[in-house]
């Protein structure tokens, strides 16, 4: 084996320790790899092994491919058809199921991220199905924070949720209050203040 020269101070006393790090991709779960480090036993400089870059890489293609599966299976499982989703966003027949079957090609990057951000709001395909008019955009958005907010409550049965919304000449007034049940109430009325003796 040809001799490992140190960068720093020309040693030869170079040694080559492997350890394992950790990837992850959104959607796309994570996974270890080892990597090299040339550690210098004379002046302690440690660097990067340069086959790591090709390894990481390697590594994080495979899990943007498996990210890119997982988003489209589950959307499927949602009920959104690799053709529906198509149709919606004005993709070229097949492009998605492209995507998702040809194991030897890779989904550019911009891909990804249209997916990953329809699987984290997939209500955007409804959005898109209506042409992204605005109006329309708009109501489906506050039906789905709508929801959102009865699973927080489900989520949180310990708080209370109450919310209204109040019209005055100048100002609309809307608004959503979160409480922990256990917190006595503050009612002001007047120049008194009452704690409800709960
Ligand atoms: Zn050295």
């Amino acid at each position: 084996m040809e001799k490992v020269i140190c960068t720093y101070c020309g040693k030869d006393a170079v040694s080559i320790e492997e350890h394992e790090i950790e990837l992850s991709e959104p959607y796309g779960g994570s996974s270890t790899v080892k990597i090299k480090e040339k550690v210098c036993s004379h002046c302690g400089f440690v660097e990067d092994d340069d086959s790591n870059d090709l390894v990481i890489q390697k590594e994080l293609s495979m899990l943007k491919r498996i990210s890119m599966v997982k988003v489209l299976d589950e959307l499927n499982a949602m009920g959104h058809t690799t053709a529906s989703m198509e149709r919606a966003l004005g993709l070229p027949a097949r492009t998605i199921a492209r995507w998702k079957n040809e194991r030897s090609m890779s989904p550019s990057a911009s891909a990804i991220a249209l997916m990953r951000i329809i699987r984290t709001y997939p209500w955007v395909l409804a959005v898109a199905d209506m042409q992204f008019d605005h109006v329309a955009a708009r109501k489906i958005l506050l039906q789905h924070a709508a929801k959102e907010l009865v699973k927080i409550r489900a989520e949180h049965p310990e708080y209370t949720v109450t919310s209204s919304a109040q019209k005055s000449e100048n100002h609309l007034e809307l608004f959503i209050k979160v409480s922990k049940e256990s917190i006595p109430e503050t009612v002001s009325s007047g120049n008194y203040v009452f704690e409800s003796l709960r």
